[in-house]
């Protein structure tokens, strides 16, 4: 933190503590910076987020995802990463079926 933002937190904080009480700008100044890191981090996760991820077409392969509580299936067309979506608070397996959809002549 630069100190101008710090100064301008300080101003902040005396004025406030001024007209309202120490104790109440001080949680005031607190929740202020949370939500502020909060934000930050989410702003920072939305911009790291951003770029293409690297994906690899998948479908001939005959992949899919099954979830072994309820037996719902997910055909896996395009391949972005291999972490493994949840369904029923379980991960799904991953499963190679012997006959694509389409096999290729
Ligand atoms: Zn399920």
């Amino acid at each position: 933190m630069g100190y101008l933002m710090a100064g301008v937190v300080l101003a902040t904080f005396f004025a406030l503590g001024e007209a309202f009480g120490y104790v109440r700008a001080g949680v005031a100044v607190a929740v202020f910076f949370l939500m502020a890191r909060f934000g930050v981090r989410w702003m920072r996760s939305a911009v790291t987020s951003q770029p293409e991820p690297e994906v690899a077409d998948v479908s001939e392969y005959g992949l899919k995802y099954v979830c072994t509580m309820c037996g719902l299936e997910l055909k896996i067309e395009v391949a972005a990463k291999d972490r493994a979506p949840s369904h029923c608070m379980e991960p799904m397996v991953l499963v190679r079926t012997d006959q694509p959809s389409a096999p290729p002549d």
